[in-house]
């Protein structure tokens, strides 16, 4: 679904989190934290911050900077909080009164208090646990995946919250990196295999959670480590405890591919010596490495589908000893649009966003990007350079062939719509209207992330076993 005009390309960011606890400025640090954070999610923000007692939650469609209007959150007093940017992989996503209550932080009254959660993933069985409440009697307050959650913590009948909380997500498969918040407690968990991330911060002895580490940044937290999948950080005025989840280190570490190629904002950090542009780079080299493998083909320039493909662009030019060169620009203004997104056809939204320069009659150009998934921006990107009168369009994309969708939290089109599903390579290479089209191999992307623990289904259709509930 089109939920806003520029975002029917690539696939859909979902979500990003942030926690800040014992600070008294909470309110500024969750807005400048989901600022950073936007790129994980447009579609609406929130806010709980606990005041003793008393919860205040805000939350509504749009920015954040929409949503966190200082006169909007000039009464979200306390000093402990938890934030979240939406892009809905589940529940209604449009615009709606109706949508407005999947709208996260949720918050629950519990017979133990104040209970709210922020999530980001996807659960596999949730529509399951859904029903055996209903039929129990409970009742819900949204249909977003994430209130179950929320539900069998409230229903648990284990005495403490971190014991409740294991009971309940002992209950739940697939992803979740969450932030759970009662008035006094904050709990940051990730499930065992560790699909979505999660960074644990200090800053002047307040503890924060962050989806990632740029956010950190933002407010000027260090960054602690990352909370490990199946870890739970427990956070009271004591002091900051881990716990593990029952599940911990019995299933495969399956960290999703995607934050390395297009998600992650490129300046987050990976550990204290990598980040997600250098990683970029290297899916780029290895990219040249493998058209040279191939037989290689003459270039005059390689350039990048801007913003996402640039560190590739640059890292296979490095490589391949071709020149980098600017070809496409992009104009930043194109995000929410003036004309209603039927009015006007895909082709005319990535003209609006891309254009190409027309001084390279006659030249050869590998034009990298860092995915297709419909093929929708490569068609479109290729017909305007043959516009501009190229010798040769090469294309290039700096991760490998997506064939299947994903189940865990990013919002891919089923496998018809995917071009890879649907077309052989040689039937891309017609249909984009290509010189030649290479795809990065999955071990060339595993080399360049380096090591294993990622999932990489959407290319494979290998699911971790046991995160569908298998
Ligand atoms: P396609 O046009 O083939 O459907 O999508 C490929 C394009 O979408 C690439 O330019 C890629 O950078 C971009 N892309 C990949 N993931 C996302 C995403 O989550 N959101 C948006 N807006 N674009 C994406
Ligand atoms: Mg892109």
């Amino acid at each position: 679904m089109d939920t806003t005009p520029f975002d029917f390309d690539g696939l859909r960011e979902e979500c990003g989190v942030f926690g800040v606890f014992g600070h008294p400025e909470t309110i500024q640090l969750i807005s400048l934290g989901l600022f950073a954070l936007q790129h994980r999610g447009q579609e609406g923000a929130g806010i709980v911050t606990f005041d003793g007692e008393t919860p205040h939650p805000h939350r509504g469609h749009g920015l954040v900077s929409d949503v966190f209007q200082p006169e909007k959150t000039k009464d979200l007093r306390g000093s402990l909080g938890i934030g979240h940017v939406r892009y809905s992989t589940s529940g209604n996503n449009s615009t709606s009164d109706d949508a407005y209550r999947n709208l996260q932080p949720l918050f629950l009254e519990t017979a133990f208090g104040g209970l709210a959660v922020a999530h980001n993933g996807n659960l596999t069985n949730s529509d399951s646990i859904r029903k055996r409440l209903l039929d129990e009697g409970k009742g819900f307050i949204s249909t977003v995946d994430t209130e179950v959650i929320l539900q069998l913590i409230a229903a648990s009948k284990e005495s403490t919250l971190v014991e409740k909380v294991k009971d309940a997500l002992s209950q739940i498969t697939g992803s979740y990196s969450l932030i759970i918040m009662t008035k006094d407690m904050m709990i940051g968990v990730r499930d065992p295999f560790g699909f979505r991330p999660l960074k644990h911060g200090e800053l002047n002895g307040a503890t924060i959670f962050s989806s990632e580490t740029c956010a950190l940044d933002s407010i000027g937290a260090k960054f602690v480590d990352e909370v490990a999948p199946g870890e739970m950080l427990i956070v009271t005025k004591d002091g900051v405890t881990v716990d593990d989840l029952p599940q911990k280190g019995k299933v495969p570490i399956s960290g999703c591919v995607f934050e390395h190629i297009y998600f992650a904002r490129p300046d987050s950090l990976i550990d204290s010596k990598t980040d997600f542009h250098a990683v970029r780079i290297k899916m780029g080299q290895q990219l040249a490495k493998e058209v040279i493998q191939a037989g290689g083909i003459h270039l005059d320039y390689a350039a990048s589908v801007p913003d996402s493909g640039i560190p590739a662009a640059y890292g296979f030019s490095e490589e391949s000893g071709v020149k980098y060169q600017t070809f496409f620009i992009r104009n930043h203004y194109v995000g929410r649009t003036f004309i209603a997104p039927d009015q006007i056809n895909r082709e005319k939204k990535v003209r609006m966003k891309f254009n190409p320069r027309r001084i390279f009659k006659g030249e050869s150009f590998m034009l990298i990007d860092d995915s297709m998934v419909r093929g929708t921006t490569s068609k479109i990107i290729v017909a305007m350079a043959r516009e501009a009168d190229l010798g040769e369009v090469h294309m290039g994309l700096s991760s490998p062939m997506i064939k299947h969708p994903c189940h865990f939290g990013i919002d891919t089109p089923d496998e018809l719509g995917l071009i890879a599903h649907n077309m052989s390579h040689e039937e891309m290479v017609k249909f984009l209207g290509v010189d030649s089209l290479t795809f990065l191999s999955l071990p060339g992307l595993v080399k360049a992330i380096g090591g294993n623990g990622h999932c990489t289904s959407c290319f494979t259709g290998d699911y971790p076993v046991g995160s569908l509930g298998k």
